[in-house]
């Protein structure tokens, strides 16, 4: 059989575990506003790690990823604390902070603009055009035990990282037929929030997934990943980020 001919499958599985390198920037204002204590972070950290394996109710699912916090910085600059999104403050703070390489997480604390943002992250197919604009940023009041509640349980840093990993909302496409790439997560015609029990918007089969981490209800509320979004995660670390 000529080489041409072979039409191979990706590998399946692939390695147990993704180990990923976090480090944490910490961006603050004047007089010490947005100052985070280290332990904030390291429980930050667990609440991925916990998340990711699957260990936040009895049906989530774990992934292959788990965390390690590697370091932590401090910057005082008011133009990056409160920065825009997209803005040019948020391109010098990432140029200068930045640390790794694709494989690394790099996760800022600010308070990006503009209103209330609680976080935002790059997804793994833009990692090679743009290496230091690469990472999560979260507004620090969403951390555990931060002032965001209900938003402050940490979840906010586990929706994003999924992104970071290529995860799409559950809402993505509404109630078409990709919607969000993933085939075990129902379809889901808007962004659900606070925790409408029994919330069900499109015709095709199953409830809105309302405690799925890629919807937009409160912490106390999302508390699972997929098979399904476990399988995309990881092809797509083992595609764009490794
Ligand atoms: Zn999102």
């Amino acid at each position: 059989m000529s080489a041409q001919a072979v039409r191979q499958l990706p590998a399946r599985g692939g390695p147990r575990f993704i180990n990923i390198d976090v480090y944490v920037h910490v961006v603050k204002g004047n007089d010490n506003n947005g100052a985070v204590r280290n332990r904030a972070l390291r429980k930050q950290v667990d609440v991925l790690n916990d998340s990711f394996a699957g260990r936040t109710a009895p049906n989530a699912h774990s992934t292959p990823f788990r965390f390690r916090l590697r370091g932590i910085d401090r910057t005082t600059n008011p133009a990056w604390y409160r920065h825009v999104v997209g803005s040019k403050s948020e391109k010098n703070m990432k140029r200068a902070l930045h640390v790794g390489d694709a494989r690394t997480l790099n996760l800022y604390t600010a308070k990006p603009r503009p209103g209330i943002i609680l976080g935002y992250a790059t997804f793994p197919w833009d990692v090679d055009n743009k290496p230091l604009q690469d990472g999560v940023v979260v507004t620090r009041e969403s951390l555990p035990g931060g002032s965001a509640d209900p938003y402050a349980k940490g979840d906010t840093a586990t929706h994003e990282v999924g992104h970071w990993l290529g995860l799409y909302h559950t809402f993505q496409g509404g109630c078409g037929v990709k919607n969000d790439y993933v085939t075990d997560t129902a379809k889901e015609q808007t962004p659900a929030g606070g925790c409408p029990q029994g919330r069900d918007t499109c015709p095709a089969a199953g409830n809105d997934p309302i405690h799925n981490f890629m919807d937009y209800t409160y912490d106390r509320c999302m508390y699972k990943f997929t098979k399904g979004q476990a399988n995309r995660a990881r092809l797509a670390f083992q595609a764009f980020r490794n």
